[in-house]
């Protein structure tokens, strides 16, 4: 067994997710960097470092996400940390223009297989690789699992008409993202009793290939409210949903 912590960060490649497994390595962490191909799994841990590992884990594919959690029990023998990291906006056809997008967000539009995809990705893969995962958080002194939100998926925050970013409410993003927040406090009620905290970071609007590089922060800043979450002591709370600003209404 492993006498560092170890964390798995999905979709740990690029963007926020590959900023949280920098920073947990700098905070001494060993890190696995999920990546649904194994090449760019690969790249993204050589740039972090000595404590960096890829693992191969497309959260949509349960004999993955399987092999994965039997390669950590092997290979590390101990999880201390999930960030639930991976998570897309878009189902369609890679290369297709960022306003058309946005249109296929669109209610009277949206393609239901699409955004079954989406869910696929933001909320039944958290939920299957949280449960994959769990045996090995459940043996962990004081396990953290972490949930990137969005305050995109608030429906407190869109149901007010003065919202200024309500028309990106979409039928697929947004909603998978409160599906997700839904689920995560799920956990987080059922795990109130144990060892585990469960919480939801939304990293605000960051510049990735999420939105065409449109966002208005940087990864560094994206990443902190969930590297702050992975590392909060046993006095921590569970079952929250905030940002670097504090806590974000549901
Ligand atoms: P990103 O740069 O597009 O990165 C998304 C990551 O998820 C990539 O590593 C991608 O892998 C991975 N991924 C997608 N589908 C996957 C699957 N089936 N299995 C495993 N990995 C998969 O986006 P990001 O902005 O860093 O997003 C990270 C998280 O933050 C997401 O959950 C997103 O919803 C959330 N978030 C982002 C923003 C923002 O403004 N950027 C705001 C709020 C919340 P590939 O490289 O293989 O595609």
């Amino acid at each position: 067994m492993h006498d560092k912590r170890v964390a798995l960060v999905t979709g740990a490649n690029k963007g926020i997710g590959l900023q949280i497994a920098k920073d947990l390595a700098i905070h001494g962490l060993v890190v696995l960097v999920g990546s649904r191909n194994s090449a760019n799994g690969a790249t993204a841990a050589k740039s972090i470092g000595e404590g960096a590992h890829a693992i191969q884990l497309d959260v949509t594919d349960q004999a993955s996400i399987t092999a994965a959690a039997q390669r950590i029990r092997e290979e590390f023998g101990r999880l201390d940390v999930l960030v639930n990291n991976a998570g897309i906006a878009f189902a369609g056809k890679p290369g297709v223009p960022f306003e058309e997008r946005l249109n296929s967000n669109i209610p009277s539009f949206a393609s239901t297989d699409d955004v079954r995809r989406i869910y696929e990705t933001n909320v039944f893969g958290v939920m299957a690789v949280t449960q994959a995962m769990l045996p090995l958080l459940r043996e962990a002194p004081g396990a953290r699992i972490v949930n990137m939100g969005s305050s995109s998926g608030s429906l407190t925050l869109n149901s007010n008409p003065d919202h200024k970013h309500r028309q990106m409410f979409g039928a697929a993003y947004s909603p998978s993202k409160t599906a997700l927040h839904a689920i995560s406090l799920a956990f987080a009620i059922e795990l109130e009793k144990t060892n585990i905290k469960v919480n939801i970071a939304c990293p605000g609007f960051t510049a990735t290939d999420l939105n065409n590089f449109r966002g208005t922060r940087t990864v560094e800043q994206g990443a902190r409210e969930a590297v702050r979450l992975a590392l909060i002591g046993p006095d921590g709370p569970t079952g929250t949903f905030s940002d670097e600003d504090g806590p974000v209404p549901w």
